[in-house]
C-alpha cells in the first residue's frame, strides 16, 4: 500500500474532513459510509451514486480496504478461518461463526501477541503489531462478505467478539475506534452492545472502559483460581494480580446495566486447573467480590506444540455443577473450528490440512 488513506478507519468526523481535503461538500462522506460500510462495497468504483470524477479523486487518494485474503478455511462445523495479510505482510485472522439465530464474528486486535499465556498458539507469534482501526473493521466487513455477499443484506443479527489474536486492552485507540466505526447506523450499524472485548486482565483499561457511555461488554479471562498458578499460565498475572484484577472488575461493575453481567472465561486444562478443589478456589474468590458476572468455561482447544489437554466433558461438568451449588452462573462452551484451527487459542497463522481449504488466494 502506498501512503493512501484507508477510509475504512475514519470515522465519521474525519471522513468528513477527508472529503473536505478534496474540496467536497461533508454529505459525501455520509455517502462514503452508506457505500463501504453500510452497503460493504469493496471499491470506490462500485459507489456509483458517486460522480465518475470524485470516485477518480478518491481512487487516487485513498483506498478502502488493505487486507489481502491468503487462505480461507471451512470447518465441518460451518466456521470459517480467514488467514489475511497486511499491507507490510502480517498475519491476521478472523473467525466466522453461524449459529442458527445470529452470527459472530471474532476479530484480531493484534498481529500476534505480546503475552505470554502458556495454553495460547497466538503467544509462539509474539507481537508482530498493533492493528489499525481500519484493519480491525475490515475483518468484519470481509467476513460478512465473504458470508453473504457485497451489498447483501445480512439475514441474520452479528455479534462481535474481540477474542482473535492479540490482546485488546493493549490497542486500546485503535479498538474504541473500530468499535464506533462499526456502530454507525448508515454504516454496519452493529453497536457496542452486540460487542463483547476480551481482555488477559489489563487493569487500568478495564476501568478506562466503564467510563465510555456506550461501551461493549467485557469478558476477562482467568484461567486460575490463585496467583501462584495464574503467574505461570498468564504472566500478566505477576503484573496485575488476581486482588488488583477482580478490583477493578468490582469497579467495573458500577457500569453495568440492569441486566448486564460481566464474563469471566476460565479455560480448561487437565489436571491443571480442573479439580474440585480448584473449582471451590474459583468459587470462593469470586464470592468474596460478589460480583455480577457469570463464568464461561473453555475445554482447551489443543494445538502442537502446547503442553495441554482438554478436561473431559465430564470434569467439566462437575467443575460447572461445583460453582453453580456456590451460586455462581457457570456455562460451558462448546469449541466452534477447532479442526481448521480457529477456535479460542488456535490462531497462529498456521494451514491445515488441504482438504478444508476453500481458495488459497496469492498475494
Ligand atoms: N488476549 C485476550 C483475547 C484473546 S484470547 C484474552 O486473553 O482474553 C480469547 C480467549 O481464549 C481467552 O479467554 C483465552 O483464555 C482463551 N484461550 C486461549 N488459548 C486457548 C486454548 N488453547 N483453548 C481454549 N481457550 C483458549
Amino acid at each position: 500500500m502506498s501512503e493512501k488513506v484507508n477510509i475504512t478507519g475514519l470515522t465519521a468526523e474525519e471522513l468528513k474532513a477527508f472529503v473536505g481535503s478534496l474540496g467536497e461538500p461533508p454529505y459525501r462522506a455520509r455517502q462514503i459510509i452508506a457505500g463501504a460500510r453500510g452497503r460493504r462495497l469493496g471499491s470506490f468504483a462500485a459507489m456509483t451514486d458517486l460522480s465518475r470524477e470524485f470516485r477518480t479523486k478518491l481512487i487516487q487518494h485513498a483506498v478502502v480496504t488493505t487486507l489481502v485474503l491468503e487462505s480461507r478455511y471451512l470447518s465441518s462445523d460451518g466456521t470459517r478461518r480467514y488467514l489475511f495479510k497486511t499491507h507490510d505482510k502480517l498475519p491476521v485472522e478472523t473467525v466466522f461463526i453461524p449459529d442458527e439465530r445470529r452470527d459472530t464474528i471474532c476479530f484480531s486486535s493484534q498481529s500476534g501477541c505480546p503475552l505470554q499465556c502458556t495454553f495460547c498458539l497466538t503467544a509462539q507469534l509474539g507481537l508482530l503489531r498493533n492493528l489499525t482501526a481500519g484493519e480491525i473493521v475490515e475483518q468484519v466487513i470481509f467476513a460478512l462478505n465473504d458470508a453473504y455477499g457485497e451489498a447483501v443484506k445480512t439475514p441474520r443479527g452479528t455479534n462481535l467478539v474481540g477474542m482473535g489474536a492479540g490482546e485488546p486492552f493493549l490497542n486500546f485507540d485503535a479498538l474504541i475506534k473500530a468499535i464506533r466505526i462499526m456502530a454507525e447506523p448508515n454504516g454496519l450499524h452493529i453497536v457496542p452492545n452486540r460487542v463483547t472485548i476480551s481482555t488477559a486482565g489489563v487493569v487500568p483499561r478495564i476501568r478506562e472502559l466503564a467510563t465510555i457511555p456506550d461501551r461493549p461488554h467485557l469478558a476477562v479471562s482467568l484461567a486460575a483460581p490463585t496467583d501462584e498458578l495464574r503467574n505461570e499460565l498468564m504472566p500478566i498475572n505477576k503484573k496485575w494480580p488476581l486482588k488488583e484484577l477482580l478490583s477493578a472488575c468490582k469497579d467495573f461493575e458500577k457500569s453495568l446495566k440492569p441486566k448486564e453481567r460481566f464474563t469471566f472465561e476460565y479455560v480448561m486444562l487437565a489436571g491443571v486447573n480442573d479439580s474440585d478443589k480448584q473449582a471451590n478456589q474459583l468459587a470462593r474468590l469470586l464470592n468474596s467480590h460478589t460480583l455480577r458476572a457469570k463464568v464461561n468455561l473453555i475445554p482447551h482447544n489443543p494445538a502442537e506444540p502446547l503442553p495441554y489437554h482438554p478436561s473431559s466433558p465430564e470434569r467439566v461438568e462437575t467443575f460447572r455443577q461445583i460453582l453453580e451449588s456456590k451460586g455462581i452462573l457457570a456455562f460451558v462452551r462448546r469449541p466452534r473450528g477447532r479442526d481448521i484451527l480457529a477456535a479460542c487459542g488456535q490462531l497462529a497463522a498456521r494451514g491445515t490440512p488441504e482438504e478444508s481449504r476453500l481458495v488459497l488466494i496469492s498475494a
